[in-house]
């Protein structure tokens, strides 16, 4: 159970940089999934695994897995993605792929483990390149359409599907990828937060409770266009006003809810300074853990629309972008997730995670599913300004590595 067993989370870190060297430039890390700095990255990756007794392969879907042989054949999964955005940071997605790497070589140290020990690196979580994120999570999972990327091309015309012939993947046999979780039991992940939560409460890291649901809607707001000089104040039907107010009434739902409410478009027509607005369209996003308050967040921002609506005199309509459902983790897992933070850092944090995550699709697919975050510094990620103190990436490498144990003997419990 300690450090004597050869746990070395400053190797995770000096991996990382090893990584950050060979796969990134002056711009950030440049490991875009199907191109060649990635496939440099997973070679990285292949000569790390190959000094331990783990088998190592790819499936239909291009995700890279290695396998450590347990007593039985029900397995631990911990997964990452070591593919990055374009210029981005040196820690988001290969963090959990090293410190899962440490954790595997712990584990076979120890000798045979009672279950099966599986490390996955997922194809294309972040779709930088062709806009369809968790690639090859989906595909494993079972909620990804190939027809629904098919026609996907890359911004030099190339098609998704040559491109992934390219990498020995056939878009039509990806999904025959599930059968990799026929035996998984539970489903590990580490990740960075992406966001200010821990550092703003001191925390080095936090129990991840689910992947928030979304809602995605456009608004349209029809008046009358005007002259901005002859209309009278009190006989406008100003469509902007509509705007207006919805997006003041929005903050405020988000706040009860203890969501997240973001108005991040609006476009006016005509949209010249000398016309009342006659027609103004609104993008609003709206997040939350749980699903009964994400649709109370919504209908009570539709009750706003309909009341400002009659206020100004105006119509508002209402079309759904898109939506997705909120995924929870496994509360015995959130559990002992907790319990291993406690053990390396003394104090936990629970949070939701707003980004999806290929967690997400796992646990999508059924199985048991926790996630643990690690403080990023100002929240950045997704440039190369991300950053995490060694010092709390450490205690992440231990927090998993104890997450593991106790997941391992949860297993053998149950
Ligand atoms: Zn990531």
């Amino acid at each position: 159970m300690s450090q004597a067993n050869g746990l070395q989370p400053k190797r995770t870190v000096a991996e990382l940089k090893e990584l950050r060297a060979l796969t990134g430039n002056e711009g950030g890390s440049q490991r875009v999934a199907f191109t060649d700095t990635w496939v440099k990255a997973r070679e990285f990756m292949r000569l790390k695994l190959a000094e331990l007794p783990v088998h190592v392969s790819a499936d239909e879907a291009g995700n890279q897995w290695a396998t450590l042989r347990g007593r039985s054949e029900r397995s631990i999964l911990i997964g990452g993605h070591i593919d990055s955005v374009p210029n981005g940071g040196w820690l988001d997605g290969c963090l959990n792929v090293l410190a899962g790497l440490e954790v595997l070589r712990h584990i076979a140290s120890q000798g045979t483990p009672p279950i099966t020990v599986r490390l996955v690196d997922w194809a294309d979580e972040e779709g930088a390149r062709f806009g369809r994120s968790l690639f090859g999570s989906s595909a494993c999972s079972g909620t990804l359409n190939p027809d629904d990327v098919r026609n996907l091309a890359d911004q030099q015309g190339n098609k998704l599907p040559d491109v992934l012939r390219q990498h020995g993947i056939d878009l039509d046999r990806v999904k025959a990828s599930h059968k990799q979780l026929e035996n998984a039991a539970a489903y590990l992940e580490l990740h960075i937060e992406q966001g200010p939560v821990l550092e703003n409460m001191g925390l080095p890291l936090g129990v991840v409770l689910g992947t928030v649901g979304v809602e995605r809607h456009q608004i349209r707001w029809t008046g009358q266009s005007a002259h901005a000089g002859s209309t009278p104040m009190s006989q406008r039907r100003d469509a902007l006003g509509g705007v207006s107010k919805l997006h003041l009434a929005v903050r405020e739902i988000a706040k009860r809810h203890n969501g997240v409410c973001t108005v991040g478009s609006v476009v006016t027509k005509p949209g010249i300074v000398t016309a009342v607005v006659g027609e103004a369209t609104m993008l609003l996003d709206q997040r939350l853990l749980e699903a009964q308050g994400l649709a109370q967040m919504l209908s009570e921002a539709k009750q706003a629309s309909e009341r400002i609506a009659r206020e100004e005199n105006i119509g508002v309509e209402w079309s759904r972008i898109w939506q997705i459902e909120p995924i929870p983790f496994h509360p015995a897992l959130i559990e002992l997730a907790d319990e291993s933070i406690r053990d390396v850092s003394g104090k936990s944090h629970r949070l939701p995670s707003g980004p999806l995550h290929d967690a997400a699709e796992v646990a999508r697919a059924g199985i048991p599913t926790i996630m643990l975050f690690v403080q990023s510094l100002r929240g950045l990620s997704h440039t190369n300004l991300e950053d995490t103190k060694e010092e709390h990436l450490e205690m992440a490498v231990r927090a998993l590595d104890r997450l593991a144990a106790k997941t391992i003997q949860w297993l053998m419990n149950g």
